[in-house]
């Protein structure tokens, strides 16, 4: 012995069979939680896995940062509420419900389980922000190309599975290269940008908005027939004519010649682009700035 003292653990036999059981159950839990990225996911299976040492009528979760709400269960009286979050990265916020208060043993168990919860919710976040990157067009901060190509598939399955229409607008700013020839690069950028927001602004939520290449835009609209489809494009192409970009002294207007299609039954995807996009060159050809549709 060289005298100094030792810390000593005393462990009782209850203590260690009760440290044993939680440290399984957090194993359980953890491994359990590796198994997805899926925010939806991550949260019932965490959810369900304390069910039986924290009983909980409902959960809520919610994340701005991806714009998602999950609920699940009765909503009742009482609540308890965490805002999720590690090394400065927000991570959303849980809350659980019951129809009786949780106890202080309750939330303190809760809390050592969110410990579990926290970096399969991070690893979620790095994926879902690497993703949206890769699928974003940073100039007009609409979805790219890539987007579009697994979008499209998803969208005409959905529509043909559940017999909804669907329809497709081609967007396509005229004389653009003249924007780029007088002014420069730089303002037919801000020219692009600025017509990807005068877009945006005229679509619901359900619309799914593309940057196709170059000045060309493209928008997906679930369960919307051509009446609906070519009503749109005819108010997007309004609001782009009224509009103007200031540029130093400069104002600059703009138009744009649009396309429309609408899904047919034997269509495949290349039919169902080729339409909208020989609607959008007929709409070029018949004198620009206007809507063509093709059903
Ligand atoms: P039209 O009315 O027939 O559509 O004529 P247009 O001039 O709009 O079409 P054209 O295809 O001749 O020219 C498109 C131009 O868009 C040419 C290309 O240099 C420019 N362009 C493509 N991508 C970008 C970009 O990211 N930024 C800028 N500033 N210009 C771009
Ligand atoms: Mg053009
Ligand atoms: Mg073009």
């Amino acid at each position: 012995m060289n005298g100094k003292s030792a810390n000593l653990a005393i462990i009782t036999n209850n203590t260690f069979e009760a440290t044993k059981a939680i440290n399984l159950h957090h194993y359980d839990l953890s491994s359990a939680l590796q198994t997805t990225l899926k925010f939806p996911e991550l949260i019932a299976i965490f959810c369900s896995k304390i069910a039986n040492k924290i009983p909980h009528s409902a959960y809520a979760y919610t994340n701005k940062e991806f714009d998602l709400e999950v609920k699940s269960g009765v909503f009742t009286r009482h609540s308890c509420n965490y805002a999720l979050k590690v090394e400065h990265q927000q991570l959303g916020e849980l809350t659980l419900m019951n129809n009786h208060r949780f106890s202080e043993s309750d939330l303190q168990l809760l809390e050592t389980m969110l410990c579990c919860l926290i970096y399969p919710l991070r690893n979620a976040t790095l994926f879902h922000q690497a993703l949206k990157l890769a699928y974003t067009d940073q100039l007009t901060q609409a979805n790219n190309r890539a987007s579009f190509n697994d979008s499209i598939n998803r969208e005409i399955s959905l529509a043909t599975r559940n017999i909804k229409k669907l329809s497709l607008i081609f967007f396509d700013i005229d004389h653009f290269k003249a924007i780029n020839d007088t002014y420069g690069h730089d303002c037919g950028d801000i020219t692009l940008a600025s017509s990807a927001k005068r877009i945006k602004e005229n679509l619901r939520d359900s619309d799914i908005f593309f940057r196709y290449g170059g000045e060309e835009f493209v928008i997906l609209l679930s369960d919307t027939d051509a009446n609906g489809a070519e009503f749109l494009a005819e108010r997007i192409r309004a609001s782009i004519e009224q509009h103007t970009i200031a540029y130093g002294m400069d104002i600059i207007k703009i138009t744009a010649s649009l396309g429309v299609s609408t899904l047919r039954d034997n269509d495949t995807r290349e039919s169902f682009v080729m339409r909208a996009d020989k609607a959008m060159y007929t709409a070029k050809h018949n004198g620009r700035n206007r809507v063509v549709s093709v059903n």
